[in-house]
Order: C-alpha cells, then structure tokens, then sequence
C-alpha cells in the first residue's frame, strides 16, 4: 500500500482546479487519478480493484480535506471519467458508485470491457492463448502465462455506461476528448483549457506498454504511432498530466522521445530477425529473462513490434511447410 498519498493542486489557465491522487494500485504500481472541480465534481479514473487501492483512494481524500481543506469526498463525485479500460484506472468504480451517483463515461471502444467484464475477459483469453502457441512457447510457459492472465476473474462487477466517449467536446463539461487508441482500443486523452490529461497514451519517463492488435484489435503500434503524432499536433498545452509516474513538462518533445524510443526497438527487432527466430526468441533476446508477469508483458511488447515491422513487409514468416501443415503452428520471422 502506498501510505503517502500525497495529493498535488494545479489550476488551467481559466481557473479550474486540479487535484492529483496517486493511488495505489498493486505492488510497485501507483495510478494518477485526478480531481477536476469543474461545474460538476469530476473524477478521472480510480484506480484497481484490488485489496489496498479501495482505501488508498479514500486517504487521498482525506488529505484532499487536512491538506487543502478542500470538503469533498467521493460521495460528491458526479462524473466518473475513466481513461481506458485497464483495470489500473477502471478498478475502483464498484467502489465509487457505492459511495456516489456518479455518471460513468468511457470511449465507445472499451464500453464492453467495463459493462461485460467477464465476457470480454474470457475472449481476450482465448485469442492471447491463440497468440501465445504461436509465439513458440513451450505448453508448459503457456499455460503458466495464462494462469497468470486469470488473477482478474471475478474482480470486478460489470457497471452500465451512462456517457459514451468520442472523439471531440464532451457535452455539458469543458473537457475535450482525443481518441488515442494503440496501448488500449479506447484509450483518450482529455484537453482541459491548457492541460491535457495523458493518462497511459503518453507517460513521463516509461513508455506505455504495447501489444499486437493480433490479440485486440485497435491495439498495436500501428495506430499507437498515428495517435501520438495526432496527439501531439494539439495545440495550447501548457502541461500534462500522465496516468502513471511524474507530470510531463513538455508533452510535445516527449512524444517525440517515445516515437524515437520505438523507433530503436524496432530496427533492433529487425537486427534480431537476421536468421529465422520465433516470437519467445525475439522477447528472449529484446527484454533477457523475465520473471512472473513480466515474461507476458515481455512477449505482448515483442509481439507489437514484430507485428508492425511485419504488416509492413520487412519481415516475413519462413516455416511455410508447418504453417501449411500445422492447425496451430510456431512462426518464424526473418528480415525481408
Ligand atoms: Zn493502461
Ligand atoms: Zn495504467
């Protein structure tokens, strides 16, 4: 648990007030929610779902009221905005809709992951142990992975969406909404005067991480690279503010950085390619040897990039006798 939920005020340039939550999330994993004390109480995001983050989320209100004496609680919370359907932002709304009559909006794409949670759940499943086998695992790895991919079953009671995101103002508030798909199908990015809440699109110091659009579609770094550069192309941003970790000063040079970073990784997916190699080799030698989630995160990562440099011929798949042959067969990719 985090302990030191140290909340941060900022204010747009028309003088709305902004309050950062760190919450914590899981272990190591800290969720920037925000306070917007626009004309209704709006809540960006609110973190997990799991043990620990519920009363996090709680004590950065009640250091909202000892350190501000700002009165609100999550009783007052009108407008549950979430970012993107991870569970690091969508988590806690069970726990806010208990304590309030919060409206909840999201972008239309991940509508489905909040209001059929369990279905979409045992769907991405299915198409990531489709993925997985491919990627030249052993049963064993995948298995084990897929394990892994089940903690979150049960977790969270399904909530009916009241506002349907997309891509433009948002009716009766003064956000405006920027559809940035790519780390999630439904990702935005919410423009508030001249602060543009990032959430997971663009972080301070981490990129966010990628997976094939193979496993959810409107994922992959196809549209990921489209939405930064439409991101960045917004003009009158002063500051933004991330979903996870520091405030980003500069929101323009850092897209550029995180463009430039996958750029690097890319050409060195390309270099790993000059002899035939499976999806686990490509990770294998990218990331070294991971351990617990972090080999799924490491093969998902791997698998965006490969996928890129391959929808766009510089890769090709060689083992064409066993895809021929095989109802399920290991890929191997080579530079072209
Ligand atoms: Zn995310
Ligand atoms: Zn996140």
């Amino acid at each position: 648990m985090n302990g030191q939920e140290i909340v941060a005020h900022y204010a747009t340039r028309s003088g709305i007030d902004i309050y950062k939550l760190p919450v914590w999330a899981f272990a190591n994993h800290i969720t920037n929610c925000y306070l917007v004390m626009d004309e209704a109480v709006t809540l960006i995001d609110c973190s997990s779902a799991v043990d620990g983050a519920t009363e996090s989320l709680d004590r950065c209100f009640e250091n909202l009221r000892s350190e501000f004496g700002l009165a609100v609680g999550l009783k007052d919370v009108e407008r549950l905005i979430l970012t993107h359907g991870h569970i690091d932002h969508f988590g806690g709304t069970n726990h806010v809709l208990e304590q309030s009559g919060a409206k909840v909006a999201i972008h239309e794409l991940d509508v489905s992951t909040i209001q059929n949670f369990e279905e979409r759940r045992i769907v991405v499943a299915k198409d990531l142990q489709v993925f997985l086998q491919r990627s030249g695992l052993s049963e064993k790895r995948v298995e084990g992975m897929l394990e892994m991919n089940r903690w979150s079953k049960g977790i969270f009671r399904s909530v009916q969406v009241d506002t349907v995101l997309r891509e433009g103002p948002l009716d009766d508030s003064p956000f405006e909404v920027f559809h940035a798909p790519g780390h999630c199908p439904g990702q935005v990015c919410l423009k508030l005067d001249d602060i543009m809440f990032t959430a997971d699109h663009v972080l301070d110091k981490i990129t966010p991480h990628q997976s094939p659009e193979f496993i959810t579609r409107n994922m992959g770094l196809g549209h990921y690279f489209q939405a930064l550069k439409q991101v960045r192309s917004v003009e009158g941003v002063r500051l933004g503010l991330g979903g996870h970790m520091g405030d980003i000063p500069d929101v323009a040079k850092r897209i550029d950085e995180t463009l430039a970073f996958h750029e690097a990784r890319l050409e060195k997916t390309r270099l790993i390619c000059q002899e035939p190699k499976t999806l686990a080799e490509v990770s294998l030698e990218l990331f070294g040897v991971r351990e617990s989630y972090h080999v799924l995160l490491a093969i998902l990562e791997a698998g965006a990039h490969v996928e890129y440099l391959y929808e766009r011929g510089l890769l090709e798949v060689v083992n064409h006798e066993a895809i021929e042959h095989d109802a399920n067969p290991v890929l191997q990719y080579q530079i072209v």
